[in-house]
């Protein structure tokens, strides 16, 4: 087993501004992204050579246990042994919450002499702070090993026929290269890739701490990709972490119950849709390319056109993409753009989300009013369109869509909910 390479805190931001609840995540965000900017691009390790200290060995979660029982294999253990060596750890380490020394210890002898020269350790992700909204909707701040931080979002749904469901969203990358005008992840521009161990990570830790205190809520079944970052620029291990998500050994999630959200990178659609089974999300947001390049960069290189083909093209038969559409008050809300929007949607198989737009860095940009956002839905109902209005959730905690990484002025007033650090 490879000992993690131990990198500094982030230039500027003291470990003790990590730990104290009185900062506002707002501040340690800002000035890691201004400090990190150019720093974080030189702690990132290349991709050809490891550095000295750095693992040998991919951790635990960044390959799935199919790769793990191949490994195994190749150490030397028969296939059964090897794949019952590959079940327990699995299982050890993602469901039942064991410490990955005791994982390893645990093991049968021959497994336990070999495991360690084939496995790396698990990502280390540790929870900073965490915040629980009104609607119990939780954001998880998890610190890496190289400072940064990221978001989590643990959403409780009560609604829908099923008698609700619990999604955990995660992130994919630190900070958001797309800068997209609306979003503040946008703001921080792209700091590092997540790797698919840290992204399984967040989903790990997050439905450990669901279920030390659901209740009767329902059990964690579905993930989205829409915490911070663009998932189609960092799709190897996007398509990794979904890999170990729906393994039977790991987690067991159907794919269908995956999705991930994308600004609509057109070569990558593609790409996404002949790797996975997931679901595919896409940001749209507007009803024309002018609009659609003023508020995300995007649209410059990958026009609505493109994105359309691609879709058309990846779309095999019996699969719809979502596509959400973020409704911003006398921008892209009118009467008019619901029919420009019905009409570009008419040759996608498609399903819509309208999301009323929350606050974000440009104050401009503001949310509708509740009869607008109806008058727009019902417009694209009574045509035909399956639009659905998805309702903020977390709004109070800065844990709604957009927000993350944000700069939420209600922040300090919701301190009190803050239910500090959440360490196993
Ligand atoms: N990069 C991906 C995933 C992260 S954003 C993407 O763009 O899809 C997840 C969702 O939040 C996207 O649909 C995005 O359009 C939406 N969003 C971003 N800022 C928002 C805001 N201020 N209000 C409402 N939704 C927002």
């Amino acid at each position: 087993m490879g000992s993690r390479r131990r990198l500094p805190l982030a230039a500027g931001v003291a470990p003790s501004q990590l730990r104290d609840p009185a900062r506002t995540l707002m501040t340690v965000l800002v000035s890691l992204s201004r400090s990190n900017h150019a720093s974080s691009m030189t702690q990132r390790p290349p991709t050809t050579s490891p550095l000295p200290d750095a693992p040998a060995l991919p951790g635990f979660s960044d390959q799935s246990p199919e790769r793990w029982v191949a490994a195994l294999s190749d150490a030397g253990l028969r296939p059964q042994q090897a794949r019952n060596a590959a079940k327990q750890l699995s299982r050890a380490w993602y469901d039942d919450g064991t410490a990955w020394a005791d994982c390893i210890g645990e093991l049968p002898r021959a497994a336990r002499e070999v495991a360690p020269n084939v496995l790396g350790a698990p990502a280390p992700l540790t929870i900073s702070e965490r915040v629980t909204a009104e609607d119990r909707t939780s954001r998880l701040l998890f610190r890496t090993t190289s400072g940064h931080l990221i978001e989590t979002v643990i959403i409780p749904s009560e609604r829908g026929a099923s008698g609700g469901r619990t999604t955990v969203c995660v992130s994919s990358q630190v900070g958001c290269g797309r800068r997209c005008v609306f979003c503040e992840t946008g703001k921080l521009g792209l700091l590092r890739q997540l790797s698919a161990g840290e992204i399984v990570e967040q989903f790990r830790q997050a439905r450990q701490i669901w279920e030390a205190e659901r209740g009767p809520a329902p059990p964690i079944t579905n993930v989205v990709f829409m915490g911070m970052g663009e998932p189609l620029d960092n799709l190897d291990a996007v398509i990794s972490a979904i890999e170990t998500l729906c393994h039977d050994f790991a987690f067991g999630l159907s794919a269908k119950r995956i999705t991930v959200s994308t600004v609509g990178v057109a070569p990558k659609v593609e790409e996404f849709l002949r790797r996975t089974k997931a679901h595919l999300a896409v940001s749209l947001n507007a009803p024309d390319d002018a609009r659609r390049t003023a508020l995300m960069p995007v649209n410059k290189r990958c026009s609505m056109a493109e994105l359309k083909t691609a879709l058309q093209a990846g779309l095999t038969k019996g699969r719809d993409v979502l596509f959400e559409y973020v409704l911003f008050d006398e921008l892209n809300d009118s009467l008019d753009d619901a029919e420009l929007l019905r009409a570009w949607l008419q040759d996608v198989p498609a399903r819509l989300n309208l999301i009323p737009a929350n606050p974000g860095p440009d104050p401009a940009l503001r949310q509708p009013t509740a009869e607008r956002v109806w008058a727009f839905q019902k417009y694209l109902l009574d045509q035909g369109v399956r639009a659905l209005v998805r309702h903020p959730h977390g709004r109070d905690v800065g844990g709604a869509c957009g927000q993350l990484a944000g700069t939420h002025r209600t922040q300090l007033e919701r301190l009190a909910h803050t239910q500090g650090p959440h360490g196993r």
